[in-house]
């Protein structure tokens, strides 16, 4: 098989696939893996995929720590809604707050150790796909020193990421990029963290926000922990995103103007941003829904299938999801395009309703209601949404992202322990 993009999704499918005794070529575009990005979530049900491939909660220490805490907190500084996490929550599978590129190596590290050091071919590009006579695909691929060489196989995985290429021909009349017109700004700052320990605070009002957790163990000696945050402000987005690219470093000085008064007894939102070593701007965009993931031996994957606001802490948990339910949908139907056929039913509706609930702001809709309600100031937030309506709220979302606790813990493992493809497929 043939996997374009190894990011987490694409290494999270090469794993399963060796699991279950298929083997697979990874063409990653970038000619060396280093450790890109900030914070990212694993929540409990992409944990428990990693612990069926081996990957410990001792090898996720390593890269994070367990979230024990989601919490939403107004611009007064008073709380509006609190839920525990993970373990705390009743899950059997701690959620993980991990830094994505340091994770990524780790995911890199497992897979050239079990696959080898040449299954993974950096500095290759996929620029498309020819589908063939015999029911196979041909990949078409540039390699970093401008040459191009073709791949074939029985079936190619698009994991390329909110750019794909595999996707760009599958669809050729998708729309550009969404961008509904908040920009963000992040960063990493050594600093203490503050209630549990290890919470997700979601800060402000909906167009106007600080999102921060920590995403390493304290140090011991200092009590410092690597807090990732996320600057959030809407803008008026009628004439489209101005920047060249989507992603781009930017000083502090560009934005802090945002959030020089944000400062309370318990929290110093100015000096959490003065402190980081480098800041990135990037607008937060996805894409429209398309009705499908599949093009005969041609499949997409992660955010390629599906990129979303980072509003449910999801895109990189349901990218180990769509490895794991493909690698499912293999060992019951093989190698083959019914499998592809399978994954496509069980998860693009499902999850193009997803793209569109995040949104409309995801779990950060109560931020959208309290200012509907009472334009973001409150004393008690009882008198604005009563408790049974914020646990509600929150129960529906948990219930659409696959995180309702109940279903995840009584559900068999999504691949079974053992379980391989059957020779001859
Ligand atoms: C550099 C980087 C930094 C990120 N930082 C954050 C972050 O800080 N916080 C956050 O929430 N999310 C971040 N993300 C997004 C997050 O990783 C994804 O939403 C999620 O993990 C889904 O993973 P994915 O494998 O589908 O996509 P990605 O993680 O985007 O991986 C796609 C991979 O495909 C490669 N690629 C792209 N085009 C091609 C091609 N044509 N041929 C071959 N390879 C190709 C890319 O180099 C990349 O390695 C980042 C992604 C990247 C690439």
């Amino acid at each position: 098989m043939i996997i374009a993009g190894g990011g987490i999704g694409g290494l999270a499918t090469a794993l399963t696939l060796h699991q279950i005794g298929v083997s697979c070529i990874v063409f990653e575009a970038v000619l060396d893996m280093r450790p890109l990005g900030v914070g990212i979530n694993l929540q409990p049900n992409a944990v428990r995929e990693l612990s069926d491939l081996g990957i410990t909660e001792r090898n996720l220490d390593q890269v994070g720590l367990p979230a024990k805490e989601w919490a939403l907190v107004g611009l007064n500084g008073n709380d509006i809604y609190s839920e525990p996490r993970g373990l705390l929550a009743g899950y059997n599978w701690p959620q993980y707050a991990v830094h994505r590129g340091q994770f990524h190596v780790l995911l890199y590290e497992k897979t050239v150790d079990r696959l080898g050091q040449d299954v993974v071919r950096l500095g290759s590009r996929v620029t498309g796909y020819r589908k063939n006579a015999d029911g196979g695909v041909t990949a078409l691929i540039e390699h970093a020193d401008g040459s191009t060489s073709e791949e074939s196989g029985a079936l190619l995985v698009g994991a390329d990421g909110i750019h794909s290429a595999v996707r760009a021909q599958m669809h050729p009349d998708q729309p550009p990029i969404h961008w509904g017109g908040a920009v963000m700004w992040r960063g990493t700052t050594w600093a203490k963290p503050i209630r549990t320990g290890s919470s997700f605070i979601g800060l402000g009002t909906h167009r106007h926000r600080i999102v921060f957790y920590p995403i390493s163990h304290s140090d011991p000696r200092t009590g410092l922990a690597i807090i990732n945050w996320i600057a959030e402000v809407t803008m008026d987005n009628s004439e489209g995103w101005k920047q060249s690219g989507w992603f781009r470093q930017v000083s502090i000085g560009d934005f802090i103007h945002h959030f020089d008064t944000w400062i309370w007894d318990w929290l110093d939102v100015p000096a959490l941003i003065k402190q980081a070593d480098s800041v990135f701007e990037n607008p937060m965009i996805d894409r429209d829904p398309v009705p499908t993931w599949r093009d005969g031996p041609v499949l997409l994957l992660g955010d390629a299938a599906h990129a979303m606001y980072p509003t449910g802490s999801n895109g990189g948990s349901q990218a180990i999801i769509d490895a794991r339910i493909l690698g499912a949908a293999m060992v019951e139907h093989g190698v083959t395009q019914e499998a592809l056929a399978a994954y496509d039913d069980r998860l693009c509706g499902p999850i193009s309703k997803l793209i569109l609930r995040n949104r409309g702001a995801g779990p950060f809709g109560l931020l959208n209601m309290v200012d509907e309600r009472c334009g973001g100031t409150f004393d008690n937030i009882d008198d604005i949404i009563p408790a049974k309506e914020r646990a509600e709220f929150m129960a529906a979302y948990r219930a659409a992202a696959g995180f309702a606790i109940e279903q995840l813990n009584t559900a068999p493992p999504t691949i079974p322990k053992g379980a391989r493809v059957r020779a001859g497929w």
